[in-house]
């Protein structure tokens, strides 16, 4: 088979056959087709978009391109379930939401992803952590997710290779935002994975791969449709991706946040509902608890007990990070040199999160190309919420740069990603909707 034929078949509008689909996740796995090829049926697809049937057999075959894991011989008491973002600009929930689904009974084995787009990514993030192994062989994921009851790590050289290639070639392509893209690259990492149940966040807004709701609802269905036919059950929760979620973006900063959750010092409001109210959903589709008010309850007595936080330690010391982690997490975290409060005035009334996320790469926290190294430290601190009165003393966040140039610049990026109003803005709701696998 001719590749160039698979790209003009989907750059006219055709539907593309199983067997094409095949030949695509095979040369994407075994890395037989060049990043040029590769991109540009990304972009036949980004601009022409896929059936439902084309759409699976990339989801199935994605997964299917290495291995698959089983949990059923893991003598658990527990069900094996977990949640996905499809992405936004300071998205730390996953480093919260696992230790607490893991204190409440779940084995959460989390495989997740580096930087995609303007967006952050959680094994990024998790690399902050001096010595904490993303990529640990099977034989310990296994036994860290036996053990603690949840392992967060990067997706592996075996696990959908197929996505793990195109993820790569997408995040500088321009070609993420696609729903048949998007389903296909979730899914495939999580059938892999051997789930009982899933539950996706799909973000809505400036910051969201699909800003508008409409959009977030046709890839909320389309990815629930998908998991269905693989029987895998997933209930959706879309939240609101028009700002910064939480008070950070950026890798080693968000970590540091999260900590602060997990210590109960500081939980951002807006954080905390996305955080309970999927995790109170991990509880639900998994038949933990019949009723939210339950659910949402046992979520947050696993935060105030500080078990959640001795489970984020416990997983932290399997993977080779140090121990204590939690309580002394800015000592082991890199601190960016150049630190500079950025002002305005008036209150904080839009703000364009894609360029936030742009603003990061920037300054070095995100990727221009594949492969390319990261700065850990640098991104935002003490950033404002939109309905925040800004003045002299309230800031519109903290820049950590590098050098005095790129804080510069940043300045000048994140100034024109924010609008300030007179008036008091209306606050956006953060969780928009549910949808369920049952509906
Ligand atoms: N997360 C993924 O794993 N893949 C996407 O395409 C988007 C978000």
């Amino acid at each position: 088979m001719l590749f160039t034929d698979v790209i003009r078949a989907k750059r006219d509008g055709g539907e593309l056959s199983a067997e094409q689909i095949q030949f695509f996740v095979d040369g994407l796995a075994d890395e037989s087709l060049p990043i040029e090829q590769v991109a540009s049926l990304a972009m036949a697809i980004c601009l022409n978009s896929m059936t439902f049937d084309e759409a699976a057999a990339l989801t199935m075959g994605m997964a299917a391109s290495g291995t698959v894991l089983d949990w059923s011989d893991m003598g658990r008491d527990g069900p094996v379930v977990d949640k996905h973002s499809t992405g936004g600009v300071g998205d730390k929930v996953s480093f919260l939401l696992a230790p607490i689904a893991a204190a409440c009974g779940c084995y959460v084995p989390m495989i997740s992803g580096r930087g995609l787009g303007h967006t952050g990514g959680t094994t990024d993030k998790a690399e902050a952590i001096p010595g904490y192994n993303t990529a640990p062989d099977f034989e310990t994921f296994r036994n860290v997710v036996k053990s603690v009851g949840c392992a967060v790590i990067g997706q592996t050289a075996d696990l959908a290779p197929a996505d793990r290639r195109l993820y790569a070639i997408r995040d500088v392509t321009a070609t993420v935002e696609s729903v048949p893209l998007i389903t296909a690259s979730i899914l495939s990492k999580k059938i892999a994975a051997g789930l009982d149940a899933l539950v996706m966040d799909v973000k809505v807004g400036s910051g969201a791969f699909m800003p508008s709701h409409e959009r977030a609802v046709e890839l909320s269905k389309s990815i629930i449709a998908t998991a269905a036919k693989a029987d895998l059950k997933t209930n959706v929760v879309m939240t609101d991706m028009n700002e910064v979620l939480g008070a950070t973006a950026g890798n080693a900063l968000e970590i540091e946040e999260s900590m602060a959750y997990l210590r109960n010092d500081y939980r951002d409001s807006r954080l905390d509902d996305v955080v309970m109210a999927l995790c109170a959903e991990m509880l639900l589709v998994t038949g933990l608890e019949k009723d939210v008010d339950h659910a949402l309850e046992r979520c947050d007595k696993a935060v105030t007990s500080g078990q959640a936080a001795e489970r984020f330690d416990e997983m932290t010391v399997a993977l080779g990070g140090p121990a204590g982690f939690v309580a002394n997490s800015a000592k082991h975290l890199a601190r960016a040199p150049v630190t500079r409060p950025v002002h305005a005035s008036g209150f904080l009334s839009e703000v364009n999160a894609r360029a936030v996320g742009n603003t990061i790469i920037e300054l070095g926290g995100g990727r221009h190309m594949v492969g390319e190294k990261l700065d850990l430290s640098v991104g935002l601190s003490d950033v404002a919420r939109i309905g925040t009165l800004l003045d002299s003393e309230t800031p519109l966040a903290i820049i950590h740069a590098a050098s005095d140039d790129a804080a510069a610049m940043a300045e000048r990026l994140l100034l024109s990603a924010c609008t300030t109003s007179e008036e008091a803005p209306e606050i956006n709701p953060v969780i928009h909707e549910k949808l369920t696998g049952d509906a």
